[in-house]
Parts: structure tokens; sequence; C-alpha cells
């Protein structure tokens, strides 16, 4: 195999006293959209963090394009090309949805998007795009935070529950926009709790339990049920 765009290695990770992780091997070829499935408090966050650099881990490497970027902070690796839509959003409330998305691209790197490809992919962005992102929807500033990571040009995409608490049209139009933004060559962790959605959407799956990962595997291999059971912790 070629050398994976990301590899995370025996890595460990927590705040302060509290580990979350333990021994995190994970890798992810150029290109491939891997799924993170796990309980509420499972380490799928915690884990992101440590790949986006917002986290360091106590102990083990993250790899990326073959670079060892463990002890790089989180701006560095954004302007190598990981972007992290975290969960919960984070817009700036005074400025203007174009303007937000204009922040995205100034901490990224250069490619093929810019205002005009994340309005073509995002509509529902582009008909916002001059409100202040305090009088958006939760939905509606989900939608920028993921087109402001687009105007960065991520090579590696983190989305952390983008569908958290929207309603299902919105869910449905951000998850209509990845077979575009994938068609860019994006690689893609998302972590996803409706495993409908993640085995539509998701080549490789692997499960979060208690800051383990108990099962991993392409997503045409494995069942609903397999999946289930190792999120529950009684497969
Ligand atoms: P969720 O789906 O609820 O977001 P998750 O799988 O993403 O869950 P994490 O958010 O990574 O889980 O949390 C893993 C563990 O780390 C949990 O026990 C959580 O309480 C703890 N944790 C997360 N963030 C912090 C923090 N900032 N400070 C202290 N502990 C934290």
């Amino acid at each position: 195999m070629s050398t994976p765009l990301l590899a995370v290695q025996s890595v460990d990770a927590g705040y302060g006293d509290f580990q979350a992780l333990f021994g995190i091997d994970v890798e992810v070829a150029e290109g491939e959209l891997l799924a993170l499935v796990g309980a509420n408090g499972a380490g799928k966050s915690t884990l992101l963090r440590t790949i986006a650099g917002s986290l360091k881990p106590s102990r083990g490497t993250v790899r990326y394009a073959g670079e060892d970027v463990t002890g790089a902070p989180d701006i560095q690796r954004a302007r190598k090309g990981i972007g992290l839509v975290p969960e919960g959003r984070r817009l700036f409330p005074s400025l203007t949805v174009q303007e937000n998305l204009q922040v995205g691209a100034a901490t990224g790197r250069q490619g093929p998007w810019d205002l005009a490809k994340v309005y073509e992919t995002l509509p529902l962005v582009a008909d916002r795009r001059a409100r202040k992102a305090a009088r958006l929807s939760g939905g509606e500033q989900q939608a920028v935070a993921i087109g402001r990571a687009l105007m960065g040009n991520p090579r590696l995409l983190l989305l952390d529950e983008v569908s958290l608490g929207l309603a299902p049209l919105v869910v449905d139009q951000l998850y209509t926009a990845l077979p575009g933004i994938r068609a860019e060559g994006t690689t893609v962790v998302l972590v996803e709790q409706d495993l409908g959605r993640t085995f539509a959407v998701a080549d490789r799956i692997a499960c979060v339990l208690e800051g383990r990962i108990v099962l991993t595997g392409p997503a045409a291999d494995l069942t609903r049920e397999q999946v289930t059971a190792a999120y529950f912790g009684t497969g």
C-alpha cells in the first residue's frame, strides 16, 4: 500500500489526568472517506482534535502526508490542508456569512475552492451570504462552517457530527454536497451517529468504544449488526 494520507499510531490522549484515548491506530488513504461511530463520550471528537492539532497526544504519533505532525500546532496543520469542522460550529457571530467564509480562505491553502464554488455546492449558504452569522439557524450555521472549512482547500476534512440536531432537510443538503467535495480529491473523516447514513457514504468504518477502536473495516464488509454490537460493546 502507498503511504496513507493520515496515519495515527499508538495514540493516547486526554484532558489533564483524564485519559480519553488508548492506543489508537488509524490509517486513512488519500481520497478515502472514513466514518467514526461510537456512543456519546467514546472519544470520537477527541480523536479528531488530536488529528487537527488542537489537542496533543500524551503518547504516539500523528503522521500526515508522510510527515510527523504530532508536535505541530493546529494553525500549521490547517495550512498544510487539515480542516476541522468542530461539533457546535463556532462562527464569528458579528460577521456576515460571506465574511466568515473569507476567514476560512485566510487560514488554509490555495486550491479549487473559492466563494463561487462553495455557493454552488451549498446553495443554502449562498442564499444567506449577506446575513450576520448570529442571525442564522443552527443548521444554517453548520452549513456555513463546512463552507468555511472548504474555503481553506482542505486535503483532509474532519467533520464532527455535522448533522447533530439539524432538520432532516438540512442534513440531506449537507450530505448531497459530499460527493462534490470528494470529487475534488478531498479525504474525509466524519463522525456520524446515524448508521444508515454512515453506511451510505463511508468507504471504511471505525467503531470507537471507551477510547479504543474495537472494530474497523470496509463498509461493504461490515453489517449493521456488527457495528451496533461494537457501538454498545456487546460484540
Ligand atoms: P460525543 O458524541 O458525546 O461528542 P465523543 O465520542 O466525541 O462523544 P469525546 O467528546 O471525545 O467523545 O469525549 C471523550 C471523553 O473525554 C468523555 O469522557 C468526555 O467527557 C471527555 N472530554 C471531552 N472533552 C473534554 C474536555 N474539554 N475536558 C475534559 N474532558 C473532556
